[in-house]
């Protein structure tokens, strides 16, 4: 039986847009997507929010799930530890980060950078440095839909209406080629931030080492991170990345940081972490961050319901696994390029896409007034929206940002496939996307006559 899409009026759930159709999604399997209306869509997002790093229906991984389900799926950290939470802890500082220390499970990005924040200024009052609370972040960033994390962006799209709500942290620009392409502007902009509230007000620069949505595939220059890395030693904050999304191999590397001249104190990761089969994110810390807790108040008092639990650990060892057995960080590492040049020369010819990014299997295109390739198109236009829609019509999962509504940048738009898609896949999602942009070009030209 096939189902329509289901509109706000037709159903229980309190969705995102209330005007919009949303598509049922029945099963999946590898980079496919079954639709209940009978359609296939080629999944070139990882499920839409860069998860499904393994593609869908591995039944390796249910099949941990399951079996950690019938052994013991819940218990509370507050009381007990685990065996699948020690494990993958091992294994995470063995395989993956070995430049770190320690790891606190959790089950979300958001609540992984909330504990990022709290571990930063636990870090500093243990210390005695107890008026260190305030982040400075760029501005065009996502750090989570908490109103913790919500105040690391300076995204007034994003904040708008809750600004009361957000702590008045700081921000700099972000050191795009156009806007500042050696990165100085960021830094000093950072300096000025510090010479008005203090140093000792600081705890923490926070930033994506590589964006994920809010500026697809975009990593600062060299002399960003190292001009950073410098004031850290001079001001005394922590540097803290959120590898919600660079995580666990999406850049070609288990973490973005290993591709940086510079090694954060504390690093977040989650979606690939639990790759779509189990909520799961984690913060990781080096040693002196740790330390400062242990000589300082042996205490770190932070948790939810769901952290380090059996059964989303378990399911986070299996995912480990997979990446492990089948090689797939070298395989991003090694195609990521191609993969990025394939994707430029796709839409070269059109005039809506501006710069193409692309840093392993994450992938972005800004979407530009093609009548000089640069702009941001006006706001009415709705071309994120209308990319996505026009895309999933063609066949092939994409995401889009209004991030033109923040004043930076344009809107761009997203591309994350699995790590284990074929290459006849990729050239399959890079071909219907090209199309999905042609025609939604020829549809802005149309609006902008
Ligand atoms: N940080 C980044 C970079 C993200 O992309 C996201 C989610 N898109 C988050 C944090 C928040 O994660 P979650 O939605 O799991 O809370």
């Amino acid at each position: 039986m096939t189902t329509a899409p289901v509109r706000a009026d037709e159903t229980s759930v309190f969705p995102r847009l209330l005007d919009h159709a949303y598509p049922s999604v029945e099963r999946g399997d590898g980079v496919r997507l079954y639709l209940t209306d009978g359609r296939e869509v080629l999944d070139a997002c990882s499920g839409g929010a860069m998860v499904a790093c393994l593609g869908h229906g591995v039944r390796e991984i249910v099949e941990a799930g399951a079996a950690q389900a019938e052994k013991l799926a819940y218990v509370y950290n507050h009381h007990f530890t685990n065996e699948p939470q020690e494990r993958l802890a091992g294994r995470l500082l063995e395989v993956a980060a070995p430049e770190m220390a320690r790891v606190r499970f959790v089950s979300g990005g958001s609540e992984a950078n909330e504990t990022m924040l709290r571990l930063a200024r636990q870090y500093h009052v243990d210390r005695g440095d107890t008026e260190r609370w305030r982040v400075v972040s760029p501005a065009q960033a996502y750090h989570g839909a908490t109103m913790g994390t919500l105040a690391l962006t300076g995204r007034h799209g994003l904040q708008h209406p809750f600004e009361e709500y957000l702590a008045p942290h700081r921000h700099v620009p972000p050191s795009t080629e156009r806007l500042d392409p050696r990165g100085e502007g960021a830094l000093e902009e950072l300096d000025r931030i510090v010479a008005e509230v203090g140093s000792s007000t600081i705890a923490a620069f926070v930033c994506e080492p590589v964006s994920a949505a809010a500026l697809p595939g975009y990593s600062p220059p060299d002399s960003f991170w190292h001009g950073l890395a410098e004031r850290r030693e001079r001001y005394g904050f922590l540097v803290c990345f959120d590898e919600i999304v660079t995580g666990m191999g999406r850049t070609g590397s288990w973490f973005a940081y290993q591709q940086l001249p510079i090694e954060p104190d504390v690093v977040s990761a989650g979606k690939g972490l639990g790759a779509g089969y189990a909520p799961l994110a984690a913060v990781l810390c080096r040693q002196h961050v740790y330390d400062a807790l242990a000589e300082g108040s042996r205490e770190f008092e932070h948790g939810h319901t769901w952290d380090g639990a059996p059964l989303p650990c378990a399911v986070g060892l299996a995912v480990l696994d997979q990446l492990v057995d089948r090689g797939l960080v070298d395989r991003v590492r090694e195609r990521g390029p191609s993969l990025r040049d394939e994707l430029e020369a796709a839409v070269a010819e059109v005039g809506l896409a501006g710069e193409v990014r692309g840093r392993g299997f994450l992938l972005g295109v800004e979407l530009v007034d093609p009548r000089d390739g640069a702009s941001p198109l006006p706001r009415d236009l709705d071309v994120a929206e209308l990319v996505d829609d026009v895309a999933l019509a063609r066949g092939v999962l994409v995401t889009s940002s209004h991030t033109s509504q923040d004043g930076l940048v344009a809107d761009q738009t997203l591309l994350a496939p699995a790590y284990t898609s074929g290459d006849s896949d990729l050239a399959e999602m890079i071909e219907r996307f090209a199309s999905a942009l042609r025609e939604v070009q020829a549809h802005v030209e149309e609006r902008l006559e």
